[in-house]
C-alpha cells in the first residue's frame, strides 16, 4: 500500500507552516492556505506553494487526492470543516490540535468521521505565526495519531477508507522525523491534561505569584523560574483554546494538584515543617520520567517501540497493546 501523496495544509502558523517547510524539504508535494494575506505573501516569498483562496485550495486538494491537515486552532475548526465537507468531499483529513475529544465531536457534527484521523505533534515554541516557523521542529518529537476509528475488538472489520487515511497520517508524521504514538482521543486528552495543559495553568499561576512579589522578585528570578514559566509566554488565545476545550480532564488533573499543594501547605505550616511527602514523591516521579524520556532534551527515549503490519492477522491487538503502554509505532508494509 502506498501511503504517500500530496498534502494540503490549512493554516500556516507555527505548526502548519513548520509542517509545510518539512514536507517540502523531504520532497513531498505540499501546498497550503492561510487566512491572512501577510502570511500568504511571506510564504510565497519564501518559495512555497500557498494561496489565500480557500475554495480553490480545497478543490485542488480534492482533485489531487491530497491529505488535508487542519493547522488552525479549535475555534476556527467549524468553519474549516464546513468548507472541507463542501469543497473536498473525499479527501482524508487530519489535524494538529492539542485537544482531540472536542475536535472529534466537531468532526462528527460535520459528518466527516469516516475520513478523519486526529493528530497532535508534541512540539512547539512559545512563538506564533509564519515568522516563527522552522524546518526540523518535529524531528524526534512525539506525534500522537488517534485510533478512534479502529474497532475495540480484534475480530471486527476495520473500515478500509479509515485505515488508508490512518496509514497516510502515520506516514506523514514519520516523514517529518516524528515518533508516532497511537492513542484514543479520550486517553490522549487525559494524558495531555496532566503533562501539557496543567503545565500551562501552573506556569501562569507561578508567573502571577512571582510578579506580585514586585520588582525585587523578578530581578532575582533565575533559571528555575525561567524554565518553570516558559510556557506562560505562549500566546494567551492558544492556551485558552487548549485548556478550555479539555475542561473535564484538566479539572481532574487540577484537583489532584490542588490536593497535593494543600497537603504540602499543611505539612509546611505544621510544627515540624516537613514537606518530604511532596518533595520525595516529586523527585521520584521526575526520575521515572527521565528514565523514559532521557535526562536532557534530545536524548534517545526508552519508550517501547512496536512494529505493526496493518491488515495482517493480530495487528489490531498489537495496536491496542501499543496504546496501552504508550509505545512508539512503525508501520511495516504487507
Ligand atoms: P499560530 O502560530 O498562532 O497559527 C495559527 C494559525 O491558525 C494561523 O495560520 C492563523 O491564520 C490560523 N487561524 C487562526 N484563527 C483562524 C480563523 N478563525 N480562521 C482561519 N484561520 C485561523 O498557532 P499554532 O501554534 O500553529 O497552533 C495551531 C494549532 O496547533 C492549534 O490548534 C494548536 O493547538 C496546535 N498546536 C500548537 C502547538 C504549539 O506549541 N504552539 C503545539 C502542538 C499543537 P492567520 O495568519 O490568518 O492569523
Amino acid at each position: 500500500m502506498d501511503h504517500s501523496g500530496p498534502v494540503c495544509v490549512l493554516g500556516l502558523g507555527l505548526i502548519g507552516g513548520s509542517l509545510l517547510r518539512d514536507l517540502v524539504a523531504a520532497g513531498t508535494s505540499a501546498f497550503g492556505w492561510n487566512r491572512s494575506t501577510a502570511t500568504v505573501d511571506a510564504a510565497i516569498a519564501d518559495g512555497f506553494d500557498v494561496s489565500g483562496d480557500l475554495v480553490a485550495t480545497l478543490r485542488r486538494a480534492e482533485k489531487e487526492d491530497a491529505l488535508i491537515v487542519l493547522g488552525v486552532p479549535v475555534p476556527a475548526l467549524p468553519t474549516m470543516l464546513s468548507a472541507v465537507a463542501e469543497h473536498a468531499p473525499s479527501c482524508g483529513i487530519t489535524d494538529v490540535t492539542s485537544v482531540k475529544g472536542e475536535v472529534l465531536s466537531l468532526v462528527e457534527d460535520h459528518g466527516l468521521s469516516d475520513r478523519f484521523v486526529g493528530g497532535h505533534p508534541m512540539a512547539g515554541t512559545a512563538d506564533s505565526g509564519w515568522d516563527a516557523t522552522m524546518e526540523g521542529l518535529f524531528r524526534g518529537a512525539v506525534w500522537v495519531v488517534t485510533t478512534d476509528g479502529a474497532p475495540e475488538l480484534p475480530d471486527e472489520t476495520v473500515d478500509a477508507t479509515w485505515l488508508r487515511i490512518w496509514c497516510r497520517v502515520v506516514h506523514l508524521a514519520v516523514g517529518v522525523g516524528a515518533a508516532v504514538v497511537p492513542a484514543r482521543s479520550a486517553a490522549h486528552d487525559g494524558a495531555v491534561a496532566r503533562i501539557s495543559h496543567l503545565t500551562h495553568v501552573l506556569a501562569e499561576s507561578l508567573a502571577v505569584t512571582a510578579d506580585r512579589g514586585g520588582a525585587l522578585s523578578l530581578s532575582l528570578a533565575a533559571s528555575s523560574f525561567r524554565d518553570a514559566t516558559r510556557v506562560a509566554g505562549t500566546e494567551p488565545g492558544l492556551v485558552r483554546a487548549m485548556c478550555e476545550n479539555n475542561r473535564d480532564a484538566l479539572v481532574t488533573a487540577l484537583d489532584e494538584t490542588i490536593s497535593l499543594l494543600q497537603q504540602a501547605r499543611a505539612d509546611l505550616a505544621a510544627p515540624d515543617r516537613d514537606i518530604a511527602g511532596l518533595v520525595d514523591a516529586g523527585h521520584a516521579a521526575r526520575l521515572r520520567y527521565e528514565a523514559l524520556a532521557g535526562r536532557v532534551a534530545g536524548e534517545p527515549s526508552a519508550r517501547p517501540y512496536i512494529r505493526l503490519q496493518p491488515g495482517v492477522s493480530g495487528w489490531l491487538e498489537q495496536l491496542h497493546y501499543a496504546e496501552s503502554v504508550g509505545a512508539q509505532i512503525a508501520l511495516l508494509e504487507v
